[in-house]
């Protein structure tokens, strides 16, 4: 079973691309949006907390957003695999995940990052703004979305690579171009490593 996380900048497709490389891998995907998305859907009071900093496109405060997936990783259905998606977000959520796994025995074996240009982020956030009408998908959140991947979550993506563990996937292009890539890209890295 495999260890993976998926980096994107909001609008890669990471949420997409989760859902099927975790079917593919036969894993499943934990998105902490997603968690996070439910937990103001069912009004809890982790939702409404959340939500404040959600529709202003910032992050969650990391006691709270490490504590969400600490419970989430403790349930039996991820005991043997999974893929996070959207998290760590940053360095200090990068430390809280390593000594997660480290107090369970367990390690990452890979992490897939997502890359896209700018410009066709913008243009895809838009347009998800459109379709599914999320209240973070306005112009200016958007705008503070992408900053803070930049600002915070980039320095993620060079601690895993110093690591020798970043298999870096072109996200640009259709949905199915991508997958194939990034279940490429991670099934010969995988099969390097054994
Ligand atoms: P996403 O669906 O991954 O784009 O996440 C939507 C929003 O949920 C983000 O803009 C943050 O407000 C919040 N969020 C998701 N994951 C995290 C995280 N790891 N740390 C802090 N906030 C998060």
């Amino acid at each position: 079973m495999t260890r993976m996380i998926i980096i994107g900048a909001p609008g890669s497709g990471k949420g997409t691309q989760a859902e099927y490389l975790a079917a593919h891998f036969g894993i499943l995907p934990v998105s902490t949006g997603e968690l996070f998305r439910s937990h103001v859907r069912e009004l809890t009071e982790l939702g409404a907390e959340a939500r404040a900093f959600m529709d202003k496109g910032e992050l969650v405060p990391d006691r709270l957003t490490d504590a969400m997936v600490a419970r989430r990783l403790a349930d039996d259905d991820v005991r043997n695999g999974f893929l996070l998606d959207g998290y760590p977000r940053n360095v200090a959520q990068l430390a809280a995940l390593d000594a997660l796994l480290e107090g369970k025995g367990q390690r990452l074996d890979v992490v897939v990052q997502l890359a896209a240009e700018d410009e066709e982020l913008v243009q895809r956030l838009l347009k998800r703004a459109r379709e599914q009408g999320r209240s973070d998908d306005t112009a200016p959140v958007i705008r503070r979305r992408l900053e803070l991947y930049r600002e915070e979550t980039q320095p993620v993506v060079s601690a895993y690579s110093e690591r020798g563990i970043v298999v870096e996937v072109d996200g640009g292009g259709d949905r199915e171009a991508i997958t194939e890539r990034a279940i490429a890209a991670v099934g010969s890295f995988l099969g390097t490593r054994q």
